[in-house]
């Protein structure tokens, strides 16, 4: 077993106060591979505090030094992909090329928070009227918080706080608790890349942890991404609080299918988008919604020999479509939903359950599994199933299958596949998703395009990246000048209401 798992916090590993520790597992095993240090309220108080000290300095420091040291946090970051897509596959059991992935996503939102310049740079108007100026600037927050899920132990956490970095503030990260090294690896990244100690700080913990810095007054905004749950409870105990909240959460992506698609097309998008990383991802495709029986019935026969023929394995099989799942909790989790589906009358296609792998028998793994005639009631259907089993919803036409996606408790993503532009047009203009794909299975926007969801996928104003990020990581000031001549006249006081005039 390696050795504890450790906080950083003001430029230096700390064990913190607490005592208290968590287990971290390799998922393909099974087997415990590390101890991770669990934070108090105390230690929070003392990232915070390091944090606070040195953002009064950094939010000081010129854009053009802030900017030299994103970009070398790019360029340490790259030099550093094959360690990280290694510390990323042993925790969390992604394959080393969906790591490699999530690392060149990351690569994006590091690049994009280099125009943070050009978005932060504020409005003038000269001579509003009465000789009075009128200007905004964009200023740093102070001290923010992230909390990030165990799905994308880099890329989320990148995600989140880049921006923040570059505009300006300090950063506690509260990563997941189960994938706790890349994180930490991304500290000692940007002390490479010459961020001041103090910056970028990382706590590690459960919710102890994350409801200290909820409650903490030197915490000016909280960014969430986890459950839907637990992202409601951050967004209402941040507000609570005053902080400025933005909470993802999860998701239930569908992908249409229109009769006139291409359909071997569609089998291949649905594999990729709805197995890829054991499907935990927030926008992987959980259903598809064939339109019409024909369809439905063409397109299962294309998806069982597809969804047979997948590889399962450790995070360093090269030959593996996707690994474990992370828990086993999560594994019994995923094969309860498959089991209530049939109690619910829905008919299995390919069965995972039982799946087993040679010298990993106690791995977190589900086999890839595919149910038909997933109906709307069904608990395989409500909820977020966050591993390899996906359905099929049949829909008789195109109001019943875009009713089904705005139906929906989540809107995070959607696909349709058609080569009807109409109906496309019509698609995009009505369903109530954040990010949607026309012919695009996995809709996740380019890093200078907003990322969000709608409904219960996304509580509070805010993107994860995007230009919108920029303006969640800062305060707008406005403000009215004037420089009268030495020789202007005072009249008195004027009490009748100011115009400009
Ligand atoms: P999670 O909600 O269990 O954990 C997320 C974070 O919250 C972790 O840091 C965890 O330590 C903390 N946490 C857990 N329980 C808590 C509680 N009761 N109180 C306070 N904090 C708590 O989520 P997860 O299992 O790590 O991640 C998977 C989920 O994240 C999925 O639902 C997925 O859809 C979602 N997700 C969403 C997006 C998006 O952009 N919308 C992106 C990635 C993942």
């Amino acid at each position: 077993m390696s050795s504890d798992v450790q906080h950083f916090v003001g430029g230096e590993s700390v064990t913190g106060r607490s005592g208290r520790l968590g287990d971290v597992y390799n998922p393909a095993t099974g087997e415990v591979s590390a101890q991770c240090n669990y934070a108090s309220a105390e230690d929070v108080d003392d990232a915070v505090a390091a944090a606070t000290l040195a953002a009064k300095s950094w939010a000081k420091t010129s854009i053009a030094k802030r900017l030299e040291i994103i970009f070398n946090f790019r360029n340490e970051f790259l030099a550093a992909r094959n360690e990280l897509a290694e510390l990323i596959g042993r925790e969390h059991g992604k394959t080393l090329s969906d790591a490699q992935g999530e690392l060149q996503r990351a690569v994006e939102a590091i690049e994009f928070a280099c125009s943070m310049p050009h978005l932060t740079k504020g409005e003038y108007s000269m001579n509003i009227g009465g000789e009075i100026d009128n200007f905004s600037i964009q200023q740093p927050l102070g001290v923010v918080a992230s909390i990030s899920p165990f799905n994308f132990p880099a890329m989320v956490p990148i995600m989140m706080s880049t921006m923040a970095v570059a505009v300006g503030n300090a950063v506690v990260l509260k990563p997941s608790e189960r994938v706790p090294s890349a994180p930490v690896e991304l500290a000692r990244i940007w002390e490479r890349a010459g961020l001041p100690p103090g910056i970028f700080n990382v706590v590690h913990g459960d919710k102890e942890a994350v409801d200290a810095l909820l409650s903490h007054p030197g915490i000016s905004a909280v960014s969430f991404v986890g459950s839907t749950k637990v992202a409601e409870h951050v967004y209402e105990e941040g507000c609570r609080h005053g902080q400025r909240v933005m909470a993802f959460g999860g998701g239930k992506n569908h992908m249409i299918v229109l009769p006139d698609a291409d359909l071997d097309l569609v089998a291949d998008h649905f594999i990729g988008a709805g197995y890829g990383s054991a499907a935990q991802r927030c926008m992987a495709i959980s259903v598809a919604v064939p339109v019409g029986e024909e369809t439905a019935d063409a397109l299962v026969e294309r998806l069982v020999p597809r969804v047979e023929a997948l590889k399962i394995g450790p995070y360093d099989d090269t030959e593996a479509d996707f690994g474990p799942l992370i828990t086993r909790q999560s594994k019994q989790t995923v094969e309860r939903f498959i089991d209530e589906s049939l109690s619910d009358g829905a008919e299995l296609r390919v069965d995972g359950r039982s799946f087993e792998l040679d010298g990993y028998e106690n791995g977190f793994f589900v086999g890839s599994t595919l149910v038909d005639h997933v109906r709307p009631d069904m608990s395989f259907y409500r909820e977020e199933v966050f591993g390899p089993a996906r359905g099929i919803v049949r829909a008789g036409d195109i109001d019943e299958a875009i009713q089904l996606v705005n139906d929906h408790e989540f809107g995070n993503g959607v696909a349709m596949f058609t080569r009807d532009g109409h109906a496309a047009h019509r698609f995009f203009e009505e369903v109530d998703v954040g990010m949607i794909g026309v012919n695009v299975p996995v809709p996740v926007p380019a890093g200078y395009h907003n990322f969000g969801g709608l409904k219960r996928s996304k509580f509070g104003e805010g993107y994860l990246f995007g230009p919108d990020a920029a303006r969640f990581y800062t305060k707008i000031k406005t403000i009215s000048a004037r420089w009268p001549a030495p020789s202007d006249n005072v009249d008195g006081p004027d009490l009748t209401m100011p115009t400009n005039e």
